[in-house]
């Protein structure tokens, strides 16, 4: 198993790509930190892993609370040891609004916990990774993270940003036994794409999709563990899109 006894995070745990990650990563032997705010389905992910003979646990963690970061991240380097793997996946998508129309607390809220979520995690995981040899991070970024998404602007803005501090961070500890990297998927069939965006994807998919099909959490998930993995051991500050063919 590749991640044996290792100590994972992931953020947004309870549900589509989070908890994908997190199944997969149990199933390869990591001691799963699952954190997210949904309480009542984090529990199902745990229930998964165990069943399939994983260990997890499930952390209560807002990203948004910078406070709640840094008291949850200590709290699970104290009950397990040393996070060495980390994905920063929790995230929203959005109040679709062309640009003028955005209101305040949508912008604030995107940025809160799509931007300072991932940054408030990063500081946290690259410290402990430094004071206990190192470690590998995957943040999760989107398509919207390469291009213009016309009509959810601060999606878009949140994206680049994520993998802004992707690439600084790779820069950063590239040398100090760290690496850091993004994934940036496409269309992937999970609970974020809600009834409003669903019509507009399923229009995207069809016209702009070379494999004409969503794709699935787990797709994602497989990708996160090799670029955890030390099959990936001269990749950092990049990212990988999971997409269908989307950016081709
Ligand atoms: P999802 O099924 O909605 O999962 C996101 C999880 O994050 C949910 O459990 C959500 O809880 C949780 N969450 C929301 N706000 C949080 C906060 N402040 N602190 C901690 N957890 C929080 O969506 P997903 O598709 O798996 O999304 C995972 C990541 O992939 C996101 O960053 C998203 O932007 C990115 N992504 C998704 C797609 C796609 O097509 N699905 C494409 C590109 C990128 P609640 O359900 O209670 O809100």
């Amino acid at each position: 198993m590749i991640f044996e006894k290792r100590v994972a995070l992931v953020t947004g745990a309870s549900s589509g790509i989070g908890r994908a990650t997190a199944i997969k990563l149990a199933q390869n032997g990591a001691i799963v930190i699952a954190t997210d705010i949904n309480e009542e389905m984090g529990a199902e992910t745990i229930s998964m892993i165990e069943q399939d003979g994983g260990k997890a646990k499930y952390y209560h963690m807002d990203v948004a609370d910078k406070a709640a970061v840094k008291a949850t991240i200590l709290q699970a380097v104290s009950d397990f040891g040393p996070i060495k793997l980390a994905v920063n996946n929790a995230g929203i998508g959005g109040a679709f609004a062309p640009t003028h129309q955005v209101q305040d607390e949508d912008w604030d809220r995107m940025m809160a916990i799509n931007v300072s979520g991932v940054f408030y995690c990063m500081r946290e995981e690259i410290d402990c990774m430094l004071h206990h040899g190192g470690g590998s991070i995957v943040n999760v970024s989107s398509l919207a993270g390469l291009n213009g998404f016309g009509g959810n602007g601060p999606y878009s803005a949140a994206k680049h940003a994520v993998l802004g501090l992707t690439k600084s961070a790779g820069q950063e500890y590239a040398t100090l036994g760290i690496r850091v990297n993004a994934v940036c998927p496409g269309a992937i069939r999970t609970p974020i794409i809600h009834e409003q965006a669903e019509e507009m994807f399923q229009k995207m998919v069809k016209s702009r999709v070379p494999m004409k099909r969503f794709g699935q959490a787990g797709e994602v998930a497989n990708t996160i563990a090799w670029l955890l993995s030390e099959e990936a051991s001269f990749l950092t500050g990049t990212s990988v899109n999971i997409d269908g063919g989307f950016q081709a």
